[in-house]
């Protein structure tokens, strides 16, 4: 994959600004709401953040820009440090808007004497249908001329709690006739009484986000405020505020592209409305596209950070083809699996000349690593192998074992197919096969090379379920569609048994393992059950682009 984020046009503008010595540090943050878990997207403003900081040296926060207490949760503030720690990503500060609460009032206070900002009555309805649509200019509300002196005795007895929720606001004094809605006199404050997780009981008045998300970027002398693209109008109220409050340093905001997926929804507000109607389990249910979920499925971390490294930076919206991200999960994890074997519809195989005695197969863990280690594998006169991996007469181009033919058991021997039993509905029950002991590994003499398929003992295979995850939807570009409910993949999560080697019965929690032609997996954190229960984190294969299900 060619590498394309070395020169993004928001580098390109911080070189220019460090040639002009416009800044002596670059300072950014990655500021998210804490009314959700991160997802994919998310993570690329986060990352873009941090690697522009540590790549000239500056500093990089997070703040939490904690307006809006009925949303937010500690639980998010937690999730969403936890999952930055887990990609690796270094913070220098971890800020929250709520520590300036007393300054951002002050601050109101300043837009209010200079009669920049005043309390409005009008329900939040009519604040709505006054402020005009983009060809319709907005209203002027009747309370907009009310005295510099009222609004400043309004605004304390707000905040001291004299009044109801919705009952009143303050509004900025702009421009109800602004071709940009956003500057048609914005809320700055409203009133509500729930406890906050950081502040507690101490306000019943909040800034809005707006208001308050340009004034902690300047208070933390941001010098490039990243954001995506949908706050282009949003700039000229931040600037606008910035010069009427009298804050020196105004951070400077450009804008790019948010990441899009196919296949996949990148909003907490639907990923949300997914949790609360229980059509995942979760924020991380392993088919979410939410960083705790995809830690849980068996991401590797520094998979995720070589994607981001390399996904375009610009403009553009657009949508990356989720393959782009697979294919850096699955190249890790082609390096890193242990291999072990596993079969997920079972075909008993008896070995009629074999005895019956049992003989203890060394294996690699890695085809390609002995550093890797080795396993036993018990081998018996009992297998199973895959049902699809049988047929009773050639298919051109099928691969599996047919009857009358030779195939080699992988690691092991080559067995040939010689009678099969069925039940009363035509079924196959048992394939009796003869196997060559000469053949341990190593080629019959005379005989051409053989294809392989994967098995496991009956007798000493371990019965596991097995999460085998589709995507959530069933169609790749689900962005714009309004009912997602429709497109919900009804085979999104297939949960299966699996007969795999005794030997993952010792697995390792820090390991993803590779079951041999099926798929890798990844041991849930599900602790409760009795069986035990691995993810499917990716097929071998990549899919057809429009594919679903595998
Ligand atoms: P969502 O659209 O998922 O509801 P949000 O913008 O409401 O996200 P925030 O917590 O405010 O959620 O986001 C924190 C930061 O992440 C913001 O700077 C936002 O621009 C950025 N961000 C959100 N979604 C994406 C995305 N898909 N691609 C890149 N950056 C994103
Ligand atoms: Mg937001």
């Amino acid at each position: 994959m060619k590498k394309i984020n070395k020169n993004n046009f928001i580098i390109n503008i911080i070189k220019k600004d460090l040639l002009n010595k416009k800044y002596k540090i670059i300072k950014t943050r990655f500021p998210p709401e804490p009314n959700g878990y991160l997802h994919i997207g998310h993570a690329k403003s986060l990352f873009l953040n941090s690697y522009i900081s540590k790549k000239y040296n500056g500093i990089f926060n997070l703040r939490f820009d904690d307006t809006n207490p009925i949303y937010e949760n500690i639980k998010y503030i937690k999730s969403i440090i936890e999952d930055i720690k887990w990609l690796g990503i270094k913070i220098n500060n971890i800020y929250y808007t709520s520590n300036y609460f007393n300054k951002i009032y002050k601050y109101a206070i300043i837009l209010i004497k200079q009669n920049l900002a005043y309390i409005d009555k009008l329900s939040k309805n009519k604040i709505k249908k006054y402020r005009g649509t983009l060809i319709n200019l907005g209203k002027n509300s009747p309370y907009r001329n009310q005295s510099i002196k009222k609004n400043l005795k309004i605004f304390k007895k707000m905040r001291k709690g004299y009044f109801s929720e919705q009952s009143l606001c303050l509004r900025a004094k702009i421009n109800m006739s602004s071709n940009n809605i956003i500057m048609r006199d914005p809320i700055l404050y409203r009133i509500k009484y729930n406890l906050h997780h950081q502040t507690i009981k101490k306000w019943c008045i909040y800034p809005t986000y707006d208001f308050s998300h340009c004034i902690s970027d300047a208070l933390e002398k941001i010098s490039h405020s990243l954001c995506t693209l949908e706050f282009i109008d949003n700039r000229t109220l931040y600037n606008w505020i910035i010069k009427n409050i009298k804050i020196k340093f105004n951070p400077c905001q450009y804008e790019f592209s948010k990441l899009n997926l196919t296949f996949s929804i990148l909003s907490k507000r639907k990923l949300k409305f997914l949790v609360n109607n229980k059509f995942v389990n979760g924020w991380n249910d392993p088919r979410m596209p939410t960083l705790s979920a995809y830690k849980r499925r068996g991401y590797d971390n520094n998979a995720i950070i070589s994607f981001l490294k390399n996904i375009n930076i610009n403009k553009q919206e657009n949508i990356i083809d989720i393959n782009v991200l697979e294919s850096y999960i699955r190249d890790n994890l082609n390096i890193n699996a242990l291999r072990i074997m596993g079969v997920l519809n079972p075909l008993k195989i008896i070995l009629i000349n074999m005895l019956k005695h049992t003989e203890m197969i060394l294996m690699l863990n890695h085809p390609k690593k002995q550093k890797m280690g080795f396993r036993l594998v018990p081998f018996h006169y009992k297998i199973y192998i895959e049902r699809s991996d049988f047929k009773e007469k050639k298919i051109k181009t099928y691969k599996g074992l047919i009857l009358g033919d030779k195939i080699r058991l992988r690691n092991s021997y080559i067995i040939k197919a010689k009678k099969i039993i069925k039940n009363i509905c035509g079924i196959i029950k048992i394939i009796f096969c003869h196997y060559y002991s000469n053949t341990l590994n190593k080629n019959q003499n005379g005989y051409k090379k053989t294809n392989v398929i994967h098995w496991v003992s009956k007798q000493y295979s371990i019965i596991i379920n097995v999460n085998l995850y589709n995507y959530l939807f069933k169609k790749s570009n689900i962005i714009k569609k309004k009912n997602l409910i429709k497109e919900i993949n009804p085979f999104s999560l297939i949960i299966k048994n699996c007969y795999v080697e005794p030997s993952l019965f010792y697995y390792n929690k820090k390991k993803k393992y590779q079951f041999e032609r099926i798929g890798y997996f990844y041991i849930d954190n599900n602790k409760y059950k009795y069986n035990l229960i691995f993810n499917r984190i990716i097929t071998l294969k990549i899919k057809n682009k429009n594919n679903y299900i595998n």
